[in-house]
């Protein structure tokens, strides 16, 4: 197998990186079966960066057998807590010496700025193992109460092999949080395919990474597939993975097509469970699937189309500041962009005219240049996909307040886009956009913006900016999502669960919830001298 070698002269990063191109399957790159290849472009210029390996469900069948064989051996139950905790702080160490060159490779493969790639992805998946390792050797059953004639305790056992299938829009991050890290902490092993944040580099809400980690940390083994668009940082991690000294199989990644490789890890009959960051439509597949092949279980992080509620007595300054962050972050391409904006009438047009003015001070450029907020979207398909839902806003009657239109003429550049005059059946309003672009809707009193907010299919954060705190509080317990921002936006801690509502998921990442998805919980009844005849 292959190797990209990339020579970065920048002012956020000067140096080589150097990237295994194959998969990564029992410890060790290797060619796909099939020989061939996937481009990875570079968002910035459209130009092409690299060919991967292209995994096939044969690959697949490969990765599994790897995973299994790590997970009946030096994995799965043989492997104590204190030594997968070790492994991981070990493997956070090694994280944590290349911060810089990972999210070199995130800024150059997902066109993401290099400061959010540092200060958020590659920081928070480090924070993340680190989260997991600490459980590694604190996932315990429970005795139970019965009488004295009876013992009764329940073991956490690990799911076994787990897949892991990631989307582009956080590839360290959704690697490490999601997938990656639960693998390290429990005790399955992983076959990554080709999505994931951490491992994959194009997003996982989370180094949106928690899902190995998690995985890990409770003796599960994964098999990870990152997004075929941002597979870089994920490729990496694998070498980074052998440094630490995780045995071969417990993480395998596999870089191939969502309908091939995808598919193949959510309907094959040995893998135990699979997590999924992505698209609601594709989530919907990965539960078919799974339920048709071995009812495996599956948790599913989806879409959103957060609304962000500013009401008459917000601090107003403060809520500009983070509804910019709110929509603009990672150029909206965040599951939980704060794209329906809902301002009280008392201060519309006020807020209006400084959040135009927040959003005109967008630096957009390379992601490597210095003080530059917004990088290019990560694809061509991307790009399309945005420019078409700002046409059909334009077709369908909102006005454009702001943008709605490409930056320069090279690289996939979209200036920071506000519509108003909206109705709600407008799908600018209802689908979720995943770029800068937001809609900025007018509402009179509380129970009026909670019904708006609530009219939707999604439900994965919100934001709420007010001064009373009554008025906060309840807003916050009346919007129906798995996230509430109070006076923020975009919040993330590894301790602190992140899920959806209604479509936009199943299953919470992170903290303590998100471990129990990698458990199995078995109840041994002991009699202790209780005789039947
Ligand atoms: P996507 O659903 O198109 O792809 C996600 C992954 O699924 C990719 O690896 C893809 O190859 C794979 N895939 C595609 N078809 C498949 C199939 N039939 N079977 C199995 N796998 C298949 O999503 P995307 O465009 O990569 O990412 C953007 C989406 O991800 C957005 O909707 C965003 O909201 C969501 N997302 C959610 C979270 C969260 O935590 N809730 C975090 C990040 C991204």
């Amino acid at each position: 197998p292959g190797t990209f070698s990339h020579q970065f002269d920048t002012p956020s990063y000067k140096g080589t990186i150097t990237v295994p191109t194959g998969l990564f399957i029992g410890g060790a790159f290797v060619d796909g079966s099939s020989n061939t290849t996937i481009d990875v472009l570079n968002p910035a210029t459209g130009k092409l960066l690299t060919k991967i390996s292209e995994a096939t469900p044969q690959d697949v069948d490969i990765a599994v057998k790897a995973a299994q064989d790590a997970f009946d051996t030096t994995w799965g139950l043989n492997a104590s807590g204190a030594k997968r905790g070790e492994l991981l702080y070990k493997l956070a160490a090694v994280m944590d010496a290349a911060r810089d060159e990972l999210s070199a490779l995130e800024a150059l493969d997902n066109g993401k700025t290099f400061g959010w790639a540092k200060n958020v992805d590659v920081d928070f998946s480090v924070a993340v193992v680190k989260y997991y390792a600490g459980w590694a050797d604190k996932i315990t059953g429970q005795t139970l109460e019965t009488d004295e004639r009876k013992l009764v305790y329940t073991r956490h056992e690990p799911i076994g092999v787990v897949g892991q299938i990631i989307p582009w829009n956080f590839p360290c991050k959704c690697c490490i949080s999601v997938q990656c890290i639960r693998a390290h902490i429990m005790r399955s092993a992983d076959v990554c395919v080709e999505n994931c944040s951490c491992f994959g580099h194009r997003e996982h809400h989370r180094l949106e990474g928690f899902s190995i980690i998690v995985y890990l940390s409770t003796k599960s083994l994964t098999h990870h597939k990152p997004s075929e668009f941002t597979p870089l940082s994920a490729l990496r991690m694998c070498a980074m993975i052998q440094e630490a000294g995780f045995p071969p199989g417990v993480v395998n990644v596999i870089t191939g097509y969502g309908n091939t490789v995808g598919a193949a890890i959510s309907s094959h009959m040995d893998i135990m469970k699979v997590a999924f960051t992505g698209s609601t439509i594709v989530g919907r597949k990965i539960m078919e699937a799974a339920a048709k092949s071995n009812l495996k279980p599956v948790t599913l992080e989806l879409g959103g189309k957060s609304p962000n509620i500013i009401f008459n007595d917000a601090d107003i300054d403060n809520a500009i500041e983070w509804t910019a962050h709110g929509i603009y972050w990672n150029h909206g391409a965040a599951c939980c962009a704060g794209s329906r904006i809902f301002v009280q009438s008392g201060i519309y047009d006020k807020f209006l005219e400084k959040f135009t003015e927040r959003s005109k001070s967008i630096r957009i450029g390379d992601p490597f240049g210095q003080d530059i907020d917004q990088g290019p979207m990560s694809s061509e398909a991307q790009f399309n996909r945005i420019m078409g839902y700002i046409e059909s806003g334009k077709a369908e009657g909102a006005t454009v307040h702001l943008g709605g239109d490409r930056f320069g003429t090279e690289g996939y550049y979209i200036n920071p886009t506000i519509f108003t005059n909206t109705t709600p059946d407008m799908k600018i309003v209802k689908e979720e956009i995943f770029g800068p672009v937001g809609v900025i809707i007018k509402f009179e009193d509380e129970d009026d913006v909670v019904r708006q907010a609530n009219n939707t299919l999604y439900g994965l954060a919100a934001g709420v900016f007010s001064q009373d705190i009554d008025r906060a509080i309840r807003t916050a317990h009346r919007v129906q999502a798995g996230t509430i921002w109070v006076n923020c936006f975009h919040n993330f801690g590894p301790n602190i669960p992140f899920g959806g509502y209604r479509q936009s998921g199943i299953g919470r990442e992170m903290g303590e919830y998100a471990l129990h998805h990698y458990t199995n919980v078995k109840a041994v009844h002991v009699n202790i001298g209780h005789r039947l005849a």
